[in-house]
């Protein structure tokens, strides 16, 4: 069957077009226009705006912290409308995997990536993505605090034992690529070590925290993965750790890297209360590291809750719980931590946390190496995402917010001089072009003969935000999910996983290295196919060559 949407204005950077332009699905896929053939079906999009399925690179949307974050915070699932006294306000953050896939796809988005799954936790994190319908998910396999990679740093073993191991691991937890959380520092939690930089030791390894980046960096590179290492760096939160990420920034070597939600380290320590944006300095760095990537984790007010395998920063934060209740656990590898929060907009912290995520987009130049995220659902709910657009194509909405913080916070920021206002190009560039290329998803992002048809379908408006978060019309795969904002269907996707060559001598290491350390298979930790209980549930990406 032949489906044609007609008359569009074609956004699509990926192939350099910004046109009118007819767009052709056959069998789930674009095709070129042939002349003179009829379309079986035909949707009149002409004024609207037309871009490739949007792709998030960076949201918590499964696993064993979300599960913990719903088990903390029932109440946030009451319906806004019912209020219930003593109960927190209105659902953020804490959808169910049905919502999670519904949400996402009224708003444009087809993929998402989950990208913190601790190894030991996949089986549960690929359970719960296989119950998200509609988008199609990837994971990226949690490494760096972990006492097998530890101990083969302390025994300076080489680079070939660290990438047999880093595969081994990836073909276990079923993830495309490779994330690192506070290298070092949640392994120095256990030994009671509360503040942990990028040339501090682990105690017991003897190992810092920038050679196990390196050592992760490296092996990532030389298996040739589809996504760079995705950094979680020291010191998160912290007033000052501004020097913290220009110090991995400087560390990246030319190597391909990518730093997270780089919102949460652009702290400098100026300005009265000791606390100021880093946001300019940072950009700048970014600009001139072209092997570095970003992504922002924008800060948005309201209620949310805060996850993350940063376990030493999550106790760290815990006392500043909104409300006063939370969450840590430690034992494994990283650990993790469960802290609700509540970012108010009259907070000076909190408005200081807005404008350096604004910063950040607004000040890195090159929309290819910036990309889009809240960190879901640390900064904000991903469901900000169409207020945050809204706020980067229009500079007197963000002088309107700017109107309501405190002023001494904005006065710790350069955010009020900024006059960049971001194009429906570079928004289609952050949301989709960029993170298709970062991810090695080569038929997605982009609207090219041959690309997968998951294409989001906009009505422009003077209210972006409502524009972006009602998508007229949304393809998966070809197959029409979305109309006006509600959702009509629900297929569900597949999960990208990677699967690099590497020595099988490691196999049988592993293997032994469980059975003493814990008395257990590594098989029960693998995931396998079968467990899913869907027809080929997993995608391979292939490796760069
Ligand atoms: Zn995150």
């Amino acid at each position: 069957m032949l489906t044609r949407l007609v008359g569009g204005r074609v956004i699509d950077p990926g192939n350099g077009r910004d046109a009118v332009r007819d767009v052709f699905i056959r069998d789930g896929r674009i095709v070129d226009a042939r002349p003179g053939v009829t379309a079986d079906e035909t949707y009149n999009v002409s004024n609207k705006i037309v871009m490739a399925g949007g792709i998030d690179i960076h949201s918590h949307i499964a696993g064993n912290n979300e599960t913990m974050g719903r088990l903390l915070l029932p109440e946030q699932r009451y319906p806004s409308e019912f209020p219930h006294p003593g109960h927190y306000p209105q659902p953020r953050g804490a959808w169910n995997t049905f919502e999670t896939g519904c949400l996402y796809a009224a708003m444009g988005f087809t993929t998402v990536v989950e990208p913190a799954v601790l190894p030991h936790h996949a089986l549960q994190a690929h359970l719960e993505l296989a119950d998200i319908p509609i988008i199609d998910k990837a994971t990226l396999t949690v490494l760096g605090n972990d006492d097998f990679l530890l101990d083969l740093l302390h025994r300076r073993e080489g680079a070939n034992a660290i990438r047999g191991y880093v595969a081994w691991t990836l073909a276990s937890s079923r993830g495309l690529g490779i994330k690192v959380i506070n290298a070092g520092g949640a392994a120095a939690f256990k030994d009671n070590v509360r503040t942990f930089a990028l040339d501090d030791e682990v105690p017991g390894y003897g190992v810092s925290s920038r050679a196990i980046v390196k050592a992760l960096q490296l092996a990532v590179h030389e298996l040739q993965l589809p996504h760079p290492l995705h950094v979680h760096c020291n010191n998160l939160g912290i007033p000052g750790n501004v020097e913290t990420a220009l110090a991995t920034i400087a560390a990246a070597e030319g190597l391909p890297l990518h730093l997270a939600h780089l919102q949460f380290y652009g702290y400098g320590k100026e300005g009265p209360r000791g606390f100021s944006s880093g946001g300019a300095r940072l950009a700048e760095a970014v600009n001139a590291a072209k092997s570095v990537t970003v992504d922002v984790g924008q800060v948005m007010f309201g209620q949310t809750v805060t996850i993350s395998c940063d376990v030493l920063r999550q106790f760290n934060a815990r006392n500043g719980a909104r409300p006063k209740k939370w969450m840590i656990y430690d034992g494994d590898s990283n650990g993790a931590g469960i802290v609700p929060y509540d970012y108010r907009v009259t907070d000076f912290f909190n408005a200081v946390q807005w404008a350096v995520g604004l910063e950040l987009f607004l000040l890195t130049n090159d929309p290819w190496r910036v990309f889009f995220t809240t960190d879901h659902p640390n900064g904000a709910p991903f469901t900000a995402y169409p207020e945050i657009i809204a706020l980067l194509m229009d500079r007197d909405l963000r002088a309107e917010w700017m109107s309501r913080l405190p002023k001494e916070a904005l006065a710790v920021t350069t955010l009020a001089s900024i006059t960049r206002e971001h194009t429906l190009t570079d928004i289609a560039i952050m949301t989709r072009a960029a993170p298709a290329k970062l991810l090695g998803l080569k038929d997605r992002g982009h609207l090219g003969a041959g690309a997968l048809a998951d294409i989001a379908v906009y009505e422009p408006g003077d209210n972006r935000t409502k524009m972006f978060r009602e998508a007229a019309l949304v393809f998966k795969g070809g197959q029409l999910v979305v109309r006006d904002g509600a959702v009509l269907d629900h297929p569900f996707g597949r999960t990208f996983r990677s699967q690099p060559d590497y020595e099988r001598a490691i196999n049988a290491r592993m293997r032994d290295y469980y059975e003493e350390r814990y008395g257990i298979s590594p098989d029960l930790m693998t995931v396998s196919d079968a467990a899913i209980g869907r027809p080929e549930p997993f995608e391979i990406v292939p490796c760069l060559n």
